[in-house]
This record gives structure tokens, C-alpha cells and sequence, in this order.
């Protein structure tokens, strides 16, 4: 192992050779289901022919121009994510912490556009938004902002499901202009926004001229069983953010806006050099069309509700199981303790899972299991967590 890598992750001790659908091969030939999927980010599993055949044709024909010229894939992908999501414009960078930033920047433009000098965004306490320091301070988790002091001003938090706090803050802050949320915070522990929540959380935005942004980095592009995790509950967003499963491991993010949001950035506000070049649109439009064209949504609606089944009814009786929860394909198991060392267990067994937020089993698997695969991550998950409860007891 080299020791020219900056120690920024505490890696496992494999390395993947190759990948199909959803099951990936170690150096020594050994065969993992993979309910990672890169942290939420291969959502067509492995080396999937279509995008394949995408990224092939497009390295083959043009990677990279700039934003300097036109790039009808780019100005194609805008068109699709608007019609599925009900936005009017997009902006393309490279990642999620990159679309959060662009959230950002949008909403202070927007307040200082409306004469509010000290613009101030509500973010909630566990959320995620990124690793930049705009992102990492508006993200509700000491631990990725220790040491990175001093943090940027213009935030306030509140807790995650509280509509109160935000009737308090809105009362006594004038400066307030937006709010940023997760719909299912992940790195947190996979806690689901309430649908009514984000309800009174739209008028509140309406009654103060507040826009209302959506993380969806994680839950968008068919993680939760709809396109977008908002669509669960008839509330619709001002900005949207999304990285991971757009590219399916091709680095690319998105801000879309809608309305007065949508025309806040003009020539010269934002940029990125990368952001949109034809190579990753190319594989983002295939990714969109693969999620169409293999009824994706419906299948991750479908197994993920017996992937919650199937582990409720293992699990669900035994103390020290706290919850069993999520939305679609984004399933948290909560257990009464620490359990990082599962990830580790499960993995000699076979399968690849992750845990967040300490005591949360986190399943973000490819939208793409099938019967066989729902089968045997229930049972090994069930399995590893089962010994685990009982040893420690
Ligand atoms: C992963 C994630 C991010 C950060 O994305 P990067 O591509 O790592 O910058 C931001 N928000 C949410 C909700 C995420 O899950």
C-alpha cells in the first residue's frame, strides 16, 4: 500500500477489480453484492451496456469544450431534469458539495437582490451538504467542522422535523432567505423528512419570500422510488441540488431553480470549468434513460418495501434494534449501539454495507436488484446483526 495518499479515509483492506450489475470481484477473485453502490452513486449497478456504449461513443467523439461554446448535451440534460422535476434552468458542476454551493450562492444573491444585507440560510441539525467550507458549515455535524474554523457566517439551525423552530426563527430573523434541507437525511442516519412537515415548511417559504432547497444529492434521481424525493409529497421546491446517482460514477452535479430562482445567476456570477462537459452529460442522459427504459422507479418502490419487510420481520422483535426505516432504496437499520465493526463482518460474508451516524446500518443498494439479491442482503444483514446483538448481550 502506498503512503503517498493524504489520510483522509480510513479504507478497508480490499480493492474491487471489476463489476456486473450488482455484485463486484476483490483481487483474489472473491464475489461481493454490493448494497453501497458507491455511496448511493451506481444506481444502474456495474458496467451497464448502455452506459457502456455512452461513455465509448462520447470519449470517442468530443470529452471536454468548456462553457466557453455551446454543448447541446448539456443544454439536452437541462431540458430532461427540468421536465421531470417541474424546474425551469439548470447550472452543472462536478459533485454535491459543488450543487450545494450553488444553492448557496444562488440564495444570497437572491437576498441581496432583495436588499437583505446579512443573508442568512436554515439548515437543520445532522444534515449533509458537502465538504467545501460553505457546505461543511451548513451541514448539522461537528466532527467534519472541528479544526476548520473560522466557519462562514449566514447560517442558522434548527432541528430536523421541528416546525416551530422554523416559526421562531422566521419571527425573530429578518435576514432569513432560504432554506436548505435533506428529504431523507443520509449521512445522518437515514431520517425521513415528514410530508407535512415540508407542506408547512412551502408556506412558510411563500408567506416570507424565503426559498425553500432541497439536498437532493443523495435521494434524487430514483434513489427513493420517485425521480426525486420531493414528488413523495405534491410540495414543490424552488432549488433542487443533486450529484451521485445523476452520473453513475461519472463526476457530475446539478442546481436546478425554478421561478425568480431560476434567473438569479446572470454571466459572470457562477461558473465551473468542468461542469457540464458533453462526456458526463452524455452518461447522465444515459443514466436517465436506463432508469426509464428498465422501469427502475417502480422497482425500487417494489424492493425496497421487501427489503424493509424482510428485515422488519427478522429484526424487528429483538431489543437492541432500535428502527427500521427509509424511503425506497435508502434504508436504515438504527441499532441501540455502535456498530462500525459490522461493516467489516458483513463483508467477509460477502456483502458490502455501510454505517453512518455511528449506530445506523446505511442500505443504498443499485436501483437494479432483483428477487435473488433482495433475498440475500436481507439474510446476511439479518444474520450479521442477529450475532452481533447476542454476543454483545
Ligand atoms: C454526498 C452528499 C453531499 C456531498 O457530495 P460530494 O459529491 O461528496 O461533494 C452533499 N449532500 C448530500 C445529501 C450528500 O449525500
Amino acid at each position: 500500500m502506498t503512503t503517498h495518499l493524504m489520510n483522509t479515509y480510513a479504507r478497508q483492506p480490499v480493492a474491487f477489480v471489476r463489476g456486473e450489475g450488482a455484485y463486484l470481484w476483490d483481487e483474489s477473485g472473491k464475489r461481493y453484492l454490493d448494497a453501497v453502490a458507491g455511496v448511493a452513486v451506481n444506481g444502474l449497478g456495474h458496467a451497464h451496456p448502455s452506459l457502456v456504449k455512452a461513455i465509448s461513443e462520447q470519449a470517442a467523439t468530443l470529452i471536454h469544450t468548456s462553457n466557453l461554446y455551446r454543448i447541446p448535451k448539456q443544454e439536452e440534460l437541462a431540458d430532461r431534469l427540468c421536465a421531470l422535476s417541474g424546474m425551469d434552468k439548470a447550472f452543472f458542476c462536478n459533485s454535491g458539495c459543488e450543487a450545494n454551493e450553488a444553492a448557496i450562492k444562488l440564495a444570497r444573491l437572491y437576498g441581496h437582490g432583495k436588499g437583505i444585507e446579512v443573508p442568512t440560510i436554515i439548515v437543520m441539525e445532522k444534515s449533509f451538504h458537502g465538504r467545501t467550507m460553505a457546505t461543511l458549515t451548513a451541514s448539522g455535524n461537528r466532527k467534519i467542522q472541528a479544526g476548520f474554523e473560522p466557519l462562514l457566517s449566514g447560517f442558522a439551525r434548527v432541528p430536523f422535523n421541528d416546525i416551530e423552530a422554523i416559526r421562531q426563527v422566521a419571527e425573530h430573523n429578518k435576514s432569513v432567505v432560504a432554506v436548505l434541507v435533506e428529504v431523507v437525511q443520509g449521512e445522518g442516519g437515514i431520517n425521513v423528512l415528514a410530508a407535512e412537515f415540508l407542506a408547512e415548511l412551502r408556506q412558510i417559504c411563500d408567506a416570507h419570500g424565503w426559498l425553500l432547497m432541497l439536498d437532493e444529492v443523495q435521494t434524487g434521481i430514483g434513489r427513493t422510488g420517485t425521480w426525486f424525493g420531493f414528488q413523495h409529497s405534491g410540495v414543490v421546491p424552488d432549488v433542487i441540488a443533486l450529484a451521485k446517482g445523476l452520473g453513475s460514477g461519472m463526476p457530475i452535479g446539478a442546481c436546478l431553480a425554478r421561478g425568480e430562482a431560476a434567473e438569479v445567476f446572470k454571466p459572470g456570477s457562477h461558473g465551473s470549468t468542468f461542469g457540464g462537459n458533453p462526456l458526463a452529460c452524455a452518461v447522465a442522459l444515459a443514466t436517465l434513460a436506463a432508469i426509464e427504459e428498465d422501469k427502475l422507479l417502480e422497482n425500487v418502490r417494489v424492493r425496497g418495501e421487501a427489503i424493509r419487510n424482510g428485515l422488519r420481520q427478522a429484526l424487528a422483535s429483538l431489543p437492541g434494534v432500535v428502527d427500521i426505516r427509509g424511503e425506497g432504496m435508502m434504508i436504515g437499520i438504527e441499532l441501540d449501539r455502535p456498530c462500525a465493526e459490522l461493516v467489516g463482518v458483513t463483508r467477509d460474508a460477502g456483502v458490502l454495507i455501510n454505517v453512518t451516524a455511528d449506530k445506523v446500518i446505511r442500505l443504498v443498494p443499485p436501483l437494479i436488484y432483483g428477487d435473488a439479491e433482495v433475498n440475500v442482503l436481507v439474510a446476511a444483514v439479518s444474520g450479521v446483526v442477529k450475532n452481533y446483538l447476542q454476543q454483545a448481550a
